[in-house]
């Protein structure tokens, strides 16, 4: 993956302290990656590197949306994702295993290359379910009919279960009678 060049942090070359450096991710990118999840989608990245003398502190400010159908009405929205991860780079020359805090690399390493951290954070920070609050902002990408029939379907089915609560409890209320007596 040679685009992926354009994702390096040079950070040999910096200072002790505090560095930005801001990225931006496409649909091509998730494509290179497969991804699953996200075919569309588009978000800025600001990754904030502190270094210090024996490591880097990186934290990374995602901020996008992704394009997917809803769960509940099924038209194609727009999701929104916020997120901010954080990861710490070490470095070691024996083969040291990365963990969900530190990766390490290789001392003479003079570059990190964060897409393949660009493409995990982002993906562990989309929510659990593909749905927006739509009533927010008055139906403009969700499925009003869809999400009114399903609604309507809802209602019946608790009632439903309502009745039959009742029906029950009226045979307990039978049973009961048949013991006391
Ligand atoms: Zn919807």
């Amino acid at each position: 993956m040679k685009r992926h060049n354009t994702f390096n942090i040079p950070f040999k070359n910096a200072r002790l302290g505090i560095h930005e450096y801001k990225f931006q991710v496409d649909s091509i990118f998730f494509k290179d990656y497969e991804s699953k999840t996200i075919e569309k989608g588009n978000f800025d990245i600001v990754v904030v590197m502190d270094k210090k003398e024996s490591m880097l502190d990186l934290e990374f400010q995602i901020e996008g949306a992704y394009e997917a159908p809803c769960d509940r009405c099924l038209a194609d929205i727009s999701i929104p994702v916020v997120s901010k991860q954080r990861i710490l780079v070490k470095f070691d020359d024996f083969g040291k295993e990365d963990t969900d805090e530190v990766i390490y690399i290789g001392t003479d390493e003079t570059n990190l290359n964060v897409a393949d951290l660009i493409y995990e954070f982002v993906s562990i920070s989309l929510p659990m379910s593909n749905t927006i609050d739509c009533e927010s902002n008055n139906f403009k990408y969700c499925d009003e009919k869809v999400l009114d029939y399903y609604e309507e379907l809802e209602e019946q089915a608790e009632q439903i279960e309502e009745e039959e609560k009742e029906e029950s409890s009226k045979i307990w209320d039978a049973l009961k009678d048949i013991k006391l007596n």
